[in-house]
């Protein structure tokens, strides 16, 4: 019989238990949510594995989750059929934060000054384990690994800097596979312990899980039964000569306890659109990437043909935290299920581009392998032809937001994501049709809300050949440059490209609808309004001046000329044809610094 081992927490635990405990106090019913999704993820583990190692799922035991609870001891038992733990796995998950999830919530609350202030911020990370705490006093963790003959039992305390690790011995407590976590309740919490209060959180935050959800419920039922005839009714009978007692029915409830399933378990990309409502798909994306907010758009559909799936996409409606994330491809963003077995999240642009690593969603394939590997991915075949439907309905997703009657809902993808299509418009050559028209700009003739590129080619002048832009690091400061004059004279709008990668993703684009963009910061702009005749006149009269002009400042220009480019500013510098712009020199010699 072995003793229980005493463990330290690795010192960011403690902090962490601190901070969800302080920040999550008006919040605490997400650690059923959270629980639950380690039940679910320990399922889908074992589910994976079992592809390649059969063996694993050698106790042929249903793949599901229970929750018990006992209301009179205030006690929840959450217990899975899934992966368990080793021993040194649970040293590993339950006495560190290598865990991506907790991780993700501990940088949002180092990067967000007043974290306790805003729970709601902080709703929308999973939270991982220790959330139990936020209800508990003692946590036990029973859990035994396929790969190991032992079971394992982890305990912990509320507020305590130390756990205990010891073999299960006691035979009634022995559970073929998987995890069973005992929680014992706060005495003010003991109120989850509430059978019809399981029953609904488990409705509200797990609804979408894909494993079967059991609560442990109190049913009744009704029946007849016979029963003695009332003492004084058969008293009464009995006057009129009837002495022997008479039987009678009577209707009783019944009570008992039993499993009941609390969720749908069809996943909801197998159901048909049609049937699905907006809050479902809304709800679902909720659960499924622990999101507070609702997403701007979704996207439900089948392929079939060549490659069959089936796919739910969804555009957030706000960026991951960290704006250095922003063109991360390694979001886990997107989840892949082969027949509804899921196979990861751990994707680098096999799936999207990263530019589109944004989006998120699942994605379920019928014709790639149960066991298919990192290196299948980037070579299949299939899963090209599934990234390019995708990227095309990610597109038809956001010409839809773009299109919405709301046009607040645009400018608010365009807001958080809009860098992300400039990107693609560098990355992505073949999708420059598609991104075009989703671009949105400043211009000299719209400065409070931006045009798209269909507004600008609406607006041009008969005579207007040209799609014409300037770059600049404001709005004010493009409006003020003497480049803009005698476009503005002639009634041609200039986009005004002022955040810094505008311009590079306007050079890789070239044209749009057959217009090619011009920057009228370079010599040679040419407005179709040339008159050769009075050039040759006008440089006759000033070509000494340019001369002059160009001896004085020698080196410093590479030329002074005659230009009609300008109304009432007497001269301006422009850069060569073939040169950087000033703004791109201006950029290169910020980097460079
Ligand atoms: P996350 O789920 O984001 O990884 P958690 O704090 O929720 O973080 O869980 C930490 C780790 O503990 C999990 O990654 C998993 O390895 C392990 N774990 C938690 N619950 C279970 C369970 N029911 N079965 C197996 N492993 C579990
Ligand atoms: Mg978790």
């Amino acid at each position: 019989d072995s003793p229980a081992e005493k463990y330290e927490y690795q010192a960011e635990v403690s902090r962490l238990m601190d901070l969800i405990v302080h920040s999550l106090y008006s919040n605490k019913e997400v650690f059923l949510r959270e629980l639950i999704s380690n039940a679910s993820d320990a399922l889908d583990k074992l589910r994976f594995l079992s592809v390649t190692e059969p063996g694993l799922m050698k106790e042929s035991l249903e793949l599901d989750i229970r929750v018990q609870s006992d209301k009179d001891n205030g006690v929840i038992t959450i217990t899975d059929s899934g992966i368990g733990m080793t021993r040194q796995e649970l040293v590993d998950c339950l006495g560190t934060i290598a865990q991506s999830g907790t991780a993700k919530f501990l940088k949002t609350l180092k990067d967000s000054k007043d974290a306790g202030s805003d729970n709601n911020l902080i709703g929308q990370f999973g939270v991982g384990f220790y959330s139990a705490f936020l209800v508990s006093d003692r946590v036990v963790v029973s859990t035994k690994s396929p790969k190991s003959d032992k079971q394992y039992v982890w305990e912990g305390e509320a507020n305590a800097s130390s756990y205990t690790i010891r073999e299960e011995t006691d035979p009634e407590k022995l559970i073929p596979r998987g995890t069973r976590l005992t929680l014992y309740l706060k005495r003010d919490d003991k109120g989850f312990a509430h059978p019809e209060r399981v029953q609904k959180l488990v409705k509200n935050y797990s609804q979408f899980v894909s494993f079967p959800i059991y609560t442990w419920q109190e049913r009744g039922f009704t029946k007849e039964v016979e029963v003695d005839e009332d003492p004084a009714e058969a008293k009464k009978d009995g006057e009129n000569g009837q002495t022997e007692k008479k039987k009678k029915t009577k209707t009783v409830v019944e009570r008992y306890w039993d499993w009941e399933l609390t969720n749908e378990t069809k996943p909801i990309w197998l159901r048909n659109p049609k049937e699905v409502t907006t809050e479902e798909y809304n709800e679902f994306y909720k659960q499924t990437f622990n999101e507070y907010l609702e997403p701007l758009a979704s996207s439900h559909f089948t392929t079939e043909g060549e490659v069959e799936f089936r796919s739910i996409l969804y555009v957030p409606a706000v960026t991951p935290m960290g704006k250095d994330d922003i063109v991360n491809p390694k979001t886990k963003n997107i989840r892949l299920y082969v027949k509804r077995v899921f196979i990861s999240d751990d994707f680098d642009g096999e799936l999207f581009p990263r530019y589109l690593s944004f989006v998120k969603g699942v994605v379920d394939s019928n014709d790639l392998p149960l066991n298919v590997s990192r290196e299948i991915l980037q070579e299949s075949r299939i899963v090209r032809i599934m990234r390019k439907r995708l990227v095309r309905k990610a597109f038809d997703m956001i010409l839809g937001i773009s299109m919405s009657e709301n046009r607040e809902d645009y400018e608010k993808f365009w807001e958080n994501f809009g860098k992300n299509l400039k990107l693609g418009c560098i990355e992505d050559r073949e999708n420059h049709k598609r991104i075009a028209p989703l671009l949105r700009f400043f211009s000299s003739q719209s400065d409070q809300e931006m045009i798209s590129l269909d507004e600008y080619v609406e607006n041009m002048k008969p005579e207007q050949k040209d799609i014409y832009y300037i770059a600049s690091d404001s709005v004010t400061s493009a409006q003020n440059t003497p480049f803009l004059e005698r476009l503005v004279e002639k009634d041609f709008e200039v986009l005004f490209l002022v955040d810094p990668i505008d311009e590079v993703a306007i050079q890789n684009l070239k044209s749009y609808k057959e217009k090619n963009f011009v920057d009228i910061s370079k010599e040679d702009l040419d407005l179709g309004d040339k008159n050769e005749e009075k050039e040759k006149e006008i440089k006759q009269v000033f070509g000494g001046t340019c001369d002059w002009i160009k001896k004085r400042l020698g080196d410093k220009v590479a030329s002074v000329q005659i230009s009609n480019r300008l109304s009432t500013s007497p001269c301006v510098l422009v850069s060569g044809k073939f040169g950087w712009s000033a703004n791109m020199e201006r950029l290169m010699k910020a980097q460079s610094m």
